[in-house]
């Protein structure tokens, strides 16, 4: 007989995106002439930069031709990009992170769900509250929790994220082996100071755990006291890992192509506590289930770090910032209370009133559909997500709609 994992059925089925989808279908029955706006999506709206689409466009040439024909390729990446990554993303900020600590694969979701297969089944994980929801299912379908009771899983430690704490979870009053961060914070849009990253970093290191640190919107980050990468942070490398991403940062939500860290000295423990070198294990899975992200991806994402790659980088990055100010400016007027748009493209609005009921209100009212806070976890209850990531002209029109509602 096969036996299933019976984790799985313990996961909640996610109906955030249906029910959004659902709520929107049925407005647009019966408002066939209304247009309806979507600032609800984690997607991208620009086109890729022109400097990729060139690199692309002559590495699929490239593959035309059998002396420059490129099969199968080193699984980790080639060493073009990840030279390219550790002196443009690490070394130039201070962080000391070299080319083949670094693994090329084809997506930071895959990777921040994959990560925790290296770990024993026994740890305890810490999850932020609000959250993006790859790190706790990935960690239910693993065994690493209980039931689902009362809006949480039994046996995780949640770090709430709060407008008490200013969206930047206090260190557990429980011990924890296993904790994941992301700044800027999908959904939340807050950042973290080095003093603050410091103090996880501490903790990890008095504590032997280890920080998962998904940085899949460093590119937002505009204020330069902000880390970028928790390597900023001195001991780090002994106790986190890092994911990293092209597809905010560049529009390759569609091609495909991201990376993960980890240092040599970053170390795990096996049951008699001898240490373990992390970056040994992760090679090791990478290699056995993994067989690279394609040439003219990686060519195309090499481009990144082209002078007129990182020009145009920056051109579309301004772009949606642009839009999360007028948002964030608009939002604020209107006498809501809310956090990110700064250096990450989610704002992050307290409604005052239930998830839901502001999400029916904007798109009954005003036709602009955003993000229940509540799906994103307990604490996102009362809040909605409002994404940068669409046109200008759009953004202005959704604004122009909701600050009618209110005046
Ligand atoms: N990490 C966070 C926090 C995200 O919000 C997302 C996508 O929305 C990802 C990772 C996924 O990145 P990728 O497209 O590289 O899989």
């Amino acid at each position: 007989m096969i036996k299933i994992n019976e984790n799985y059925n313990k996961l909640q089925a996610s109906y955030l995106f249906s029910d959004i989808a659902k709520r929107v279908n049925s407005f647009q029955e019966q408002n066939p002439d209304k247009e309806i706006i979507k600032l609800g999506i984690g997607d991208v709206t620009k086109s890729l930069p022109k400097a990729c689409i060139e690199a692309f466009h002559k590495a699929v040439d490239e593959m035309d031709n059998d002396s420059s024909f490129r099969g199968y390729g080193p699984e980790q990446g080639y060493d073009f990009l990840r030279e390219v990554i550790a002196i443009e993303d690490f070394q130039s900020r201070g962080a000391d992170i070299q080319a083949d600590e670094i693994f090329i694969s084809d997506g930071a979701k895959c990777d921040s769900g994959n990560i925790q297969e290296l770990f024993s089944d026994d740890i305890k994980v810490a999850i932020t509250d609000p959250v993006y929801p790859v790190y706790l299912d990935t960690n239910v379908m693993a065994g690493r929790s209980g039931f689902y009771k009362d809006g949480r899983y039994e046996g995780i430690t949640y770090l709430d994220t709060t407008k008490e704490n200013g969206f930047v979870p206090q260190l557990p009053t429980e011990p924890v082996d296993l904790i994941y961060l992301c700044f800027p914070n999908n959904p939340t849009g807050s950042t973290i100071s080095k003093d603050e990253l410091k103090k996880w970093v501490d903790y990890a290191r008095e504590n032997k755990a280890l920080i998962l640190y998904d940085a899949a919107y460093e590119a937002f980050i505009t204020d330069d006291s902000l880390p970028k990468s928790i390597y900023e942070i001195e001991g780090a490398k002994e106790v986190a890992i890092e994911f990293r991403s092209f597809s905010k940062t560049a529009g390759f939500t569609g091609t495909r192509c991201a990376f993960t860290v980890v240092p040599k000295e970053c170390m795990g423990y096996d049951a008699e506590g001898n240490k373990q070198g992390l970056h040994c294990l992760w090679n090791r899975r990478h290699c056995t289930k993994f067989n690279g992200v394609s040439y003219p991806v990686q060519k195309a994402a090499e481009a990144v770090y082209s002078s007129e790659g990182k020009k145009q980088v920056k051109e579309t990055i301004d772009y949606y910032m642009n839009n999360a100010k007028i948002i964030r400016d608009e939002i604020t007027k209107l006498g809501f209370d809310c956090v990110g748009g700064e250096n990450s493209p989610y704002i992050w609005i307290d409604g005052k009133k239930g998830s839901w009921e502001f999400f029916d209100m904007l798109l009954n009212e005003a036709g602009v559909v955003c993000t229940p806070g509540a799906g994103f976890g307990s604490c996102g209850q009362g809040y909605i997500r409002i994404s940068a990531f669409n046109s200008y002209e759009n953004v202005i029109e959704a604004m122009g709609r909701i600050s009618k509602i209110f005046s």
